[in-house]
């Protein structure tokens, strides 16, 4: 476990900043980026930051998107490949779709502490929408559209520990939250500015694709 908590870290670690990928753990002295924000790795602490240009920093760049949203690399393209598609810019139209995620907007809402969570519990089918169960994380929210808890996951532990902490946080502009509730209603589409952590420079990865 401890290993396991230590490979998600590195992630971060490797990024050079936060990608809150371990819930609480990330808001506390424990974060490995608070304790050592070098490049993971024998020579991590004495390797001189490399300073990346054209293809390393846009490698870089998509990785940590990929990793902050939790994707494999094919389901990554896919999303790059349908904001290309859609009308708009492609950079913003991919970061719109990603935050659109079922599992994004669980955790945005502040009923799991990290994205990982909220897919565990999407999967596992204690999600609904507008009062239907919804299991497929990928699933995009629309306008309108309510997100709900099942009511047995209003006492979870886990549930309860990410809402406490989701209090405290600034609010979300597309999503009317009733935490009392577990309840999160969708009242516009997520917009880029809405997307602070990490930065993103989202031209970076359009360019990569576009080779
Ligand atoms: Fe680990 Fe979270 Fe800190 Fe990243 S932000 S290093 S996942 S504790």
């Amino acid at each position: 476990m401890a290993r396991h908590r230590e490979a998600v870290c590195r992630l971060c670690r490797r990024e050079g900043q936060k990608l809150f990928l371990k819930g609480l753990r990330c808001f506390t002295e424990k974060c490995a980026i608070e304790k050592r924000n070098f490049v993971p790795g024998q020579h991590g602490q004495s390797r001189r930051v490399k300073k990346l240009a054209g293809y390393g920093l846009q490698l870089r760049e998509k990785q940590k998107v990929k990793r902050t949203y939790g994707l494999l690399e094919r389901q990554f393209r896919n999303y790059v490949e349908k904001s290309e598609r859609a009308q708009g810019p492609t950079g913003e139209n991919l970061i719109v779709m990603l935050e659109r995620r079922l599992d994004n907007a669980v955790w945005r809402s502040g009923f799991a502490s990290s994205r990982s969570q909220a897919r565990q519990i999407v999967l596992h089918g204690h999600v609904l929408i507008n009062g239907k169960k919804v299991n497929i994380p990928s699933y995009l929210v629309g306008v309108g559209e309510e997100i709900s808890l099942k009511g047995k996951m209003h006492e979870n532990t886990m549930v309860l520990e990410a809402r406490n902490v989701a209090q405290s946080q600034n609010a979300v502009p597309w999503l009317e939250i009733d935490r009392e509730t577990f309840k999160a209603k969708v009242v516009a589409l997520p917009k880029r500015e809405n997307v602070q952590t990490p930065p993103i420079t989202e031209q970076l990865i359009v360019e990569l694709y576009s080779k």
